[in-house]
């Protein structure tokens, strides 16, 4: 909430000072508004004033008129002298009077007696209100005022009337004044100074006599007095109203002033009744534009001031972000920045300094200088140096010297620095950045170290995660004959052979993912297409998070090694001169064939085969014949066998033979004698001699003339030793007689 507050506290300031502005604005203009409607009714009902005094002036002139008529009438009736003197009176009083109005006597019967307006004499108006009134009421002091009616003359009119009564107090007619609307209609215009506004004169009964400007109907028709909204006036107790209505257009609303007009001095039955009205909006339509004006201008600044603060927020966000970005980036890099001030000789150093000094900000002296007892002599030197060659020659300063800090530990910094000067150009102050660059000289170190050893002796191959070859060395292009250019960029694929099936690199691959790392033997093609065996170490190099990176690759030719290999293993098991298995070759294959037959339950027969005489041999044609010739034998003896029989040289003329499978003795002693006929015959011997010899043979037959190797090889010994002694040149198969 508070965090809420604080974000938004400016547009919230923003926004309550451009609401006050507004309310104040507000109740300013509806006050402004009121003042203009007050102004206004008080000058409609000035308006009314002008016309109430100059009626009221007429009415009194009118009244004078009727009151020396009523006076003088007596005078004018009996001789015709007398009525024409009335009825010349009657025409002097008419020009006196402005309006020139008809002045009528009726006698008590409605009769006109006497008028300016001589046509009328005689005529009976006794049926007009202004005779009917009086008559039936009739008073010596009221001034009846009838409402407005249609004259004999054709116009609307309102007469004036007052009552005559005899020398005994009766009723005798009445003398009327006939107003016509002419005067008036003059009056009520001079009164309206704008012509929106609607200026009226009723009879106080409520019927309109004048209505300035005309309407389009008959006045006294159209219009009427309002007469209860104004009962205070029609009774008589205000003589003035103003008020806002909806009259007299019904519709819009109208400012209104209604002023009696009644002298008190006339005692009028009826008072006339001035109205003046104008339109409420018309008086208003000034205040409005200003209203709507000043709004306008309110919105504008409002929204101004809204843009302003926005940008100066979007400013000062930019500012806070960029001075947040540059603490996190000198942060980030562990870039310390500094000052030297070359007058007085001060260092200011940022919190980024001390930490990389590895000194204590609250221990610093002054001058902040501790750090210079961190640097070895030389080092100060040369910085020494260099600080006077941007100071004297404005060459950029850029060293990196080494220091022991506090806490034992030597590191290596790299120094930046500019100089600035002030407006004479008078240097005044080095700025710079320090930077602890001993990882990245260790690293350095490191890289010569790795590029020495990548160009050892071994064969070296480097691919990427994604196993592209990103470089070999000199060993590998040796060793496969492919140039650096042709590996780089292909794969290590490039090398292989088709000595392996695929689950083999499978398997490979397996293990590398797993366990990033992966030796053993593998045949790869050389670039001319020759096979070479090698033992090849597979290690995965890794980042820090533990992803791959790299593959390191590393050849070792062992070709010769394998051949010597298998060489040494013939050896163990074969014989070197005619490449028979020897006898442990024998003795496994024996044993293993016997545990073969008594699964099965069958039988096997094994043959001790030494040649006769084989020694004279050898005296007489020497010991290479005699070897050439042992050779022979030995393809003779395979010639008699199946692939599955074993014959094996365990000794100088001495062979074996071994039948993994026979049905019974007789088998065996038929193969026997197969070889002692073969061996019979002559030699044709390489060297170009012919030989002659012939052999002894002992036959045994598992299981029958022994269960185990060592009794059946005796009884097999047995019966070849027999063989010799019965003469030699013979097969003997074992049996229990035999002598040992
Ligand atoms: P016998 O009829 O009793 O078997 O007599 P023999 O002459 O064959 O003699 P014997 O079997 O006792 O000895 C085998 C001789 O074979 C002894 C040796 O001179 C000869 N000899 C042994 N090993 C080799 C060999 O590797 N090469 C040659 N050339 N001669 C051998
Ligand atoms: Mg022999």
């Amino acid at each position: 909430m508070k965090r809420w507050l604080h974000l938004w506290r400016w547009w919230i300031l923003l926004g309550l000072f451009w609401a006050l502005v507004a309310a104040g604005l507000t109740g300013y203009s509806l006050q402004r508004r009121d003042d203009i409607i007050a102004e206004e009714l008080d000058r409609l009902a000035t308006q009314t004033k002008v016309v109430e005094e100059n009626l009221a002036r007429q009415l009194t002139v009118i009244d004078a008129t009727l009151q020396a008529i009523r006076h003088d009438v007596p005078n004018w009736r009996g001789s015709a002298v007398q009525k024409l003197q009335g009825i010349q009176t009657l025409n002097h009083m008419e020009v006196a009077m402005s309006a020139s109005p008809a002045l009528l006597v009726l006698d008590d019967q409605g009769v006109i007696a006497l008028s300016n307006r001589t046509e009328l004499i005689g005529r009976d108006f006794s049926a007009r209100d202004y005779f009917q009134v009086p008559r039936k009421s009739p008073s010596a002091r009221t001034l009846y005022v009838s409402p407005p009616f249609l004259s004999a003359l054709d116009t609307y009119v309102i007469s004036l009337t007052r009552a005559m009564f005899n020398a005994q107090g009766q009723f005798a007619g009445v003398v009327s004044v006939i107003m016509d609307a002419h005067d008036s209609h003059t009056l009520l215009n001079s009164v309206r100074y704008s012509p929106d506004i609607v200026a009226m004169l009723f009879h106080g009964g409520g019927a309109l006599f004048i209505r300035e400007p005309p309407a389009a109907t008959m006045a006294g028709v159209t219009e009427a007095l309002p007469v209860d909204q104004l009962s205070g006036l029609m009774a008589g107790n205000a003589p003035l109203v103003v008020t806002q209505m909806a009259w007299p257009s019904q519709v819009q609303v109208n400012l209104v002033a209604l002023r009696r007009v009644a002298p008190a001095a006339l005692a009028m039955d009826q008072p006339l009744v001035v109205a003046m009205t104008r339109p409420r909006k018309a008086v208003l339509v000034t205040w409005r534009q200003n209203v709507v004006s000043a709004a306008a201008a309110v919105f504008l600044l409002a929204i101004t001031s809204a843009l302003v603060l926005s940008m100066t927020q979007r400013q000062r966000a930019q500012k806070i972000m960029e001075s947040k970005r540059l603490k996190l980036a000198t942060e980030a890099s562990q870039v310390g920045i500094w000052e030297f001030d070359l007058i007085t000789r001060v260092y200011q150093w940022d919190a980024a300094m001390f930490k990389l000094f590895g000194l204590d900000p609250k221990n610093a002296s002054p001058r902040n200088d501790e750090w210079i007892k961190l640097l070895p002599q030389a080092d100060l030197q040369r910085m020494r140096a260099a600080t006077r060659d941007t100071i004297h020659q404005d060459k950029p300063f850029d060293m990196t010297f080494q220091i022991r800090r506090p806490d034992a530990q030597v590191r290596h910094m790299r120094n930046r620095a500019a100089l600035y000067c002030d407006d004479q150009g008078v240097p005044r102050r080095l700025i710079g950045a320090t930077e602890d660059v001993t990882r990245r000289k260790q690293e350095e170190a490191d890289l010569r170290v790795a590029a020495v050893a990548f160009e050892s002796n071994e064969s070296m191959l480097v691919t990427d995660a994604q196993n592209q070859v990103l470089r070999v060395n000199q060993a590998f292009v040796r060793l496969f004959g492919f140039d650096v250019h042709d590996m780089v960029g292909q794969r290590p694929s490039k090398l292989k052979s088709t000595r392996h099936e695929s689950s083999f690199y499978q398997a490979m691959w397996q293990q590398l993912l797993a366990q990033h790392h992966w030796q053993g033997e593998m045949w790869n093609v050389h670039q001319d297409g020759h096979d070479i065996l090698c033992w090849l170490c597979i290690t995965a190099v890794c980042d820090d998070a533990g992803a791959v990176t790299h593959y390191v690759a590393n050849y070792t030719d062992i070709t010769a090694r394998k051949a010597g290999e298998d060489e040494a293993r013939q050896m163990a098991f074969f014989d070197p001169l005619t490449q028979l298995p020897n006898r442990r070759l024998l003795q496994d294959r024996l044993s293993q064939a016997m545990a073969n037959a008594r699964r099965n339950g069958t039988c096997l027969a094994l043959m001790y085969i030494d040649l006769d005489k084989f020694k004279p041999v050898n005296d007489s044609l020497g010991h290479a014949v005699g070897d050439t010739l042992l050779q022979s034998v030995s393809q003779r003896l395979l010639s008699c066998l199946r692939e599955s029989d074993t014959a094996a040289r365990i000794g100088g003329d001495e062979f074996v033979v071994l039948l993994p499978t026979v049905n019974m003795c007789s088998d065996a002693v038929d193969v026997a004698k197969k070889i002692h006929a073969q061996l019979r015959l002559a030699f044709e011997l390489t060297t170009g001699q012919t030989v002659h010899i012939s052999s002894s043979i002992g036959v045994v037959i598992f299981p029958e003339h022994g269960e185990d190797e060592a009794t059946l090889s005796l009884h097999a010994d047995m019966a070849m030793y027999n063989a010799k002694a019965a003469g030699r040149d013979q097969v003997v198969l074992y049996h229990e007689g035999l002598h040992s």
